[in-house]
């Protein structure tokens, strides 16, 4: 199992859908996002770096909102969960990618802030 995370730049304050879990607005500045692939992790990575794709994921409506830009992917060997829980920030959506977390996370998403 690798993990990776996104960091990502909303450039403005924007409302957007995320499924089925609602409608939330989100202030602008920076995110991280935290994830897992059991295999083919550069796919996974390509995937979210594409705007052809069926929403699937909650990270899928994020990212497929045109406020939003990937500015760098890391991968780690760290379990997703404790990568997630290593990063700082603030959670804007509970259970935003954590759909299947077991580790109390409350989401994989973090508003890290504005970029000073
Ligand atoms: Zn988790």
């Amino acid at each position: 199992m690798t993990s990776y995370q996104l960091f990502i730049y909303l450039d403005k304050e924007t409302e957007i859908v995320i499924g089925k879990l609602g409608t939330f607005r989100f202030p602008p500045g920076q995110y991280v996002y935290t994830g897992s692939a059991k295999r083919n992790i550069d796919a996974r990575i390509k995937r979210h770096q594409s705007n052809n794709k069926k929403r699937r994921w909650h990270i899928d409506y994020f990212l497929l909102n045109p406020h939003t830009q990937i500015l760098k992917v890391i991968q780690s060997g760290k379990s997703e969960c404790r990568l997630n829980q290593l990063t700082k920030g603030e959670i804007i959506v509970q259970r935003f990618g954590a759909s299947d977390c077991k580790s109390k996370c409350g989401s994989h998403l973090n508003y890290v802030g504005e970029i000073a």
